[in-house]
């Protein structure tokens, strides 16, 4: 049986570079998927610009279109946009993408098997043996990298919280209904979440996102949305692609044990206000390779995994939940607010582009409401900000 450092369970953006970043590191290390690449995914294929600096390389080979305008609706009315002369996003076909990334741990000296599914999991007195389809094959250590229903996960570090969201998408031809750099993106009608159409140069990519438990009414809700928005093509009625969201909830996720760490989905790392998982799926896939290219036994490196995921990642997506409530709490309220001041969404597209932290931008909301709500109370009461009351007339 082939022995690894480290066996890698999946090979979308988590698993790809925890393998990159491990074979250059000199493990010995094995990516198994059960595809074979290019495989699709459902998803809306959008880089955030902080995302790309933990991407190898080249990523414009894969990127089909950059943002620079993105227009808000609310249920397909009441428009504003927010435009940017740096883009806001780049556009990937996941199926182009992921084979890109991969294909950078390959050449790093990762050993990758497609079309391997796990189908079963030792626990050995020193590692584990994998059952893979085509053969077997053991290591120190497992990665779990199997996305949102991750197998991994399941046996070896169970319990896990339930999805918070499910998403549903298309990747349809764009049949002159071309988008350039404008993302469009509506909010009202989608409990928890919103409804977007992404350029992808020749292709459209449009979908909705909702609290897991309203997942029934999605299609309906996705055929609203497009009906409504003129520049989008039309979308067909079979051949959605539609999954969970593994967005963290308000408090952290367990993500390691002794030989075993969890990346990407399978540690429920996405953002919980927009969606947005491979960014902390590569930073995640980063920050396990290097707990265990610096971890001197199992023990210590589950431990500093860990601790670099609680530390670099957590308090952002927690404060991105808290966001996410106080947003999905009122969306009409916020929109109408926001088509005031379009230019405080500059505070999200700096989260987008690694200038602004969900947590300052926390910060921000409040102090901007705890300042509205004083005025609001002084004007009531008659009251300087000082403090003195003012005169009243009349
Ligand atoms: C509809 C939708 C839209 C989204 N849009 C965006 C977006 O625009 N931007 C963004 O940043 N995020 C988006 N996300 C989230 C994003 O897709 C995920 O967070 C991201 O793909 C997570 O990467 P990952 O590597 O952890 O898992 P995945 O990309 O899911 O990769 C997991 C891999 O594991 C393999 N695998 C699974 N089980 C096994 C097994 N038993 N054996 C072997 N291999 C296995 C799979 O084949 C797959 O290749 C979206 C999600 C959805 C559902």
């Amino acid at each position: 049986m082939m022995h690894y450092d480290a066996i890698i369970v999946g090979a979308g953006p988590a698993g790809s570079t925890a393998a990159r970043a491990l074979a250059q590191g000199g493990a010995r290390v094995c990516l198994v998927d059960k595809a074979r690449f290019p495989r699709s995914k459902p998803c809306g294929g959008a880089l955030s610009p902080r995302t790309l600096r933990h991407l190898p390389p080249g990523v414009d080979s894969v990127v089909r279109a950059r943002v620079r305008r993105a227009v808000f609706t609310f249920r397909s009315g009441k428009p504003f946009e927010v435009v940017s002369r740096d883009p806001m996003g780049y556009m990937v076909c996941r199926e182009e993408f992921d084979a890109w990334l991969k294909a950078h741990a390959e050449q790093a000296g990762a050993s990758v098997r497609e079309g391997a599914a796990v189908r079963a999991i030792e626990e050995t007195k020193t590692g584990f043996a994998v059952r893979v389809s085509g053969g077997a094959i053991s290591s120190d250590t497992i990665v779990g990298a199997d996305g949102v229903n991750s197998r991994v996960a399941a046996q070896l570090l169970p319990a896990r919280p339930r999805a918070r969201y499910l998403a549903l998408e298309f990747e349809v031809p764009q049949n002159g209904h071309d988008l350039g750099e404008t993302v469009i993106v509506d909010v009202g009608a989608y409990p928890g979440g919103y409804a977007w159409g992404f350029p992808k140069g020749d292709r459209v990519n449009v979908g909705a996102m909702v609290e897991y438990a309203r997942g029934r009414q999605l299609r309906r809700t996705l055929d609203a949305f497009v009906a409504g928005q003129p520049s989008l093509p039309a979308i067909p009625s079979l051949g959605c692609r539609a999954a969970a969201v593994a967005a963290a909830q308000s408090a952290p996720v367990p993500c390691a044990r002794p030989g075993v760490l969890l990346v990407g989905d399978a540690a429920h790392l996405t953002d919980p206000f927009l969606g947005e998982g491979i960014y902390s799926a590569v930073r995640s896939g980063a920050l396990a390779a290097r707990a265990l290219l610096q971890g001197k036994h199992r023990i210590e490196t589950a431990v500093h995994y860990a601790g670099l995921v609680e530390s670099q990642l957590w308090p952002d997506l927690v404060a991105a939940s808290r966001v996410a409530s106080l947003f999905h709490r009122m969306p009409r309220w916020w929109h109408h607010l926001m088509s005031l001041m379009p230019g405080s969404l500059s505070e999200v597209v700096g989260v987008l582009s690694g200038d602004q932290t969900y947590a300052g931008l926390l910060r921000e909301i409040v102090e901007r409401l705890e300042a509205g709500a004083g005025r609001w109370v002084r004007r009531r009461l008659g009251v300087r900000p000082d403090g003195t009351a003012a005169a009243r007339r009349g």
